[in-house]
């Protein structure tokens, strides 16, 4: 499952045809080595100068394709564009190359060894491409992602995948074919479905050799394969690999680490991952919850922790780090309570009763994400005028909210609710310091459109506009770009119940939006009892870590109005700290 959410791909593969199997079980039964030590030999047997290899393997000499007749020349002499292509979709190699991303896609391994057995024999040249995919799909096997829950034939499938793969591997390195990110990846894989983690670990250390820098994907079979195997120190070393080659850690890799941690009784290393998790992914998956929550449980947990420690250091410890969390290692004694539990409006817990924090954003990450949106926006809007509606904005902002009104006039709604934006935007305006509208942006068809001819649409649109608060965006335009420009420009309320997850959100990368969301974002909901705007929490949603040493840890479920969030509550009764600055 790890692999699947790693490779996407993955998850479109569907089944394989067994009965062909055995077909081409005969041919690679013995190899001259076990398989371990025959792919090392293939990594090591690379020759180091890889800006001499060739993306096309030359070995083969039957299917010369310069020799071919040219096809459909032009009275000029010249080829056409047109014709061109199709010869070249005719060459047998783009033949292969097409078969081949069938197979990928339907995960037909014993399809694609067919393929590629005829291919070698009839001399097609195979490059890294139709290389990468046979490793692909013999990984994919090997790791028993194309099995189809019948154990005898799935089993015989892992095995053709494994045996194959690394004599495809070995065969590329033959070919002198250069490898890529892909290539190793994938030979990573095939290592680690033979449950041999070290090997993958190496594949990863020999990327750099290649001068190919390794991805997040690249150490996955390594580090994943160590913990599952319970080998908490070499997990580190791959971790710290990952860190020196700055790749960074998600939550996948980190929840393994922490349940490796666990599982080693390593209390430090639980303390310094629940910290990197609280940094970098802030709310945790259901299955991170589950791990968190067990280590509370664990018995030994309850011999580890300060008995004393000094209040001052640990205040300090929190004004450092900005709130919310001190670093200073595990406080209290004694047994924990854990439990699932929910936060107030105000941020209290409703099991123990402390409050949350509020942590501010430093104004430099927003002064500089705000500039990284400018260029972002100017660069994808540039043809549909974005330059003119930041000179607008300059001369009729700054706004203390902006909506998001193509969706704020859809919510609960079949069409378009002019008059539900219109409560949004009076609403606001009750609430802004100034009395002022908020800035309307909506798109040009929504404002000129057919539909909206309707004269009181029409009346409110006039209104809105005299009043310097609408903003229609121009034709071919994504209004995305604007609203959250504005929002950011003017730091500002937002009102949309947009999530804003999709690819233009994910542009902005994941460490700074997401936290500039959660502090600006207004949802709105629609119900029998009318319009209402839930404003931003007045608490971070983020792990916390207090000063007597309790820790909250926030849950992704429950993301949305309807649903409160889960929080994991963590206490323990001698959280009290002897230090004399206390008695005092
Ligand atoms: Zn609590």
């Amino acid at each position: 499952m790890v692999l699947v959410k790693r490779f996407p791909v993955l998850s479109f593969i569907m089944k394989s045809e067994i009965p062909l199997l055995l077909k081409h079980r005969k041919r690679f039964l013995s190899l001259p080595c076990s398989p371990s030590s025959f792919m090392m030999r293939t990594v090591n047997s690379y020759p180091f100068y890889p800006h001499s290899m060739k993306r096309i393997n030359r070995l083969t000499t039957s299917a010369n394709l310069n020799s071919l007749p040219p096809l459909h020349q032009t009275s000029g002499g010249k080829v056409s564009r047109k014709a061109k292509k199709k010869e070249h979709m005719e060459l047998p190699e783009s033949l292969l190359k097409f078969k081949l991303d069938m197979c990928s896609r339907h995960g037909k391994l014993v399809e694609a060894l067919q393929l590629y057995d005829e291919a070698r024999e009839n001399g097609v040249p195979l490059s890294q491409y139709h290389y990468n995919v046979m490793l692909y799909l013999c990984s994919s096997a090997g790791s028993g992602s194309l099995g189809q829950g019948d154990s005898e034939n799935d089993d015989n499938l892992k095995e053709l995948g494994m045996r194959r793969g690394f004599e495809i591997f070995q065969q590329m390195a033959i070919d002198n074919v250069v490898p890529n990110e892909a290539t190793f990846t994938n030979a990573a894989r095939l290592a680690t479905a033979r449950e041999d983690p070290e090997m993958a670990f190496d594949l990863v250390k020999k990327m750099k050799n290649f001068g190919i820098p390794p991805r997040l994907r690249s150490y996955g079979p390594a580090l994943f394969g160590f913990c599952k195997k319970g080998n908490a120190d070499k997990a580190y070393e791959v971790d710290e690999h990952m860190v020196d080659c700055g790749v960074s850690a998600e939550e996948s890799e980190l929840s393994a680490l922490l349940k490796v941690s666990m599982d080693a009784k390593k209390a430090d290393k639980v303390y310094e991952l629940l910290h990197r998790i609280r940094a970098t992914v802030r709310q945790v998956s259901e299955s991170s919850a589950q791990i968190v929550e067990d280590w509370f449980k664990s018995d030994f947990v309850a011999s580890v922790g300060l008995e004393s420690w000094d209040v001052n250091k640990i205040k300090e410890g929190v004004v450092k780090g900005g709130g919310g969390w001190h670093g200073q290692g595990w406080l209290g004694s004694g047994n924990w309570r854990i439990r699932r539990t929910q936060m107030d409006k105000k941020g209290v817990c409703q099991s123990c009763g402390e409050k949350l924090v509020c942590i501010d954003i430093d104004p430099k990450e927003t002064k500089n994400f705000a500039s990284s949106l400018t260029k972002l926006a100017r660069e994808k809007e540039a043809k549909a005028g974005f330059a003119k509606f930041q000179a607008w904005l300059q001369k009729h902002g700054p706004f203390d909210a902006v909506v998001d009104g193509a969706n704020a006039g859809l919510v609960k709604q079949h069409r378009f609710n002019f008059f539900q934006v219109n409560f949004i935007m009076n609403k606001l305006r009750e609430m802004s310091p100034s009395k002022r509208y908020p800035l309307l942006i909506l798109h040009k068809r929504r404002v000129h459109g057919k539909p909206d001819k309707d004269p009181k649409n029409q009346k409110l649109l006039e209104m809105w506009e005299k009043s310097g608060a609408l903003y229609p965006t121009p034709l071919g335009s994504d209004d995305d770009w604007y609203w959250l420009y504005a929002a950011v420009h003017c730091n500002c309320l937002l009102v949309t119940n947009d999530e804003m997850r999709d690819h233009l959100f994910q542009l902005l990368g994941s460490s700074f939006f997401p936290r500039w969301k959660e502090k600006h974002q207004v949802r709105i909901s629609v119900s029998k009892h009318g319009i209402q705007l839930h404003m931003p929490p007045p608490y971070s949603i983020v792990i916390q870590e207090s000063e007597n040493g309790s820790w909250h840890v926030p849950t992704v479920t429950g993301d949305d109005l309807e649903t409160p969030r889960q929080w994991l509550c963590a206490t323990r009764s001698k959280n009290v700290s002897n230090s004399l600055s206390d008695l005092f």
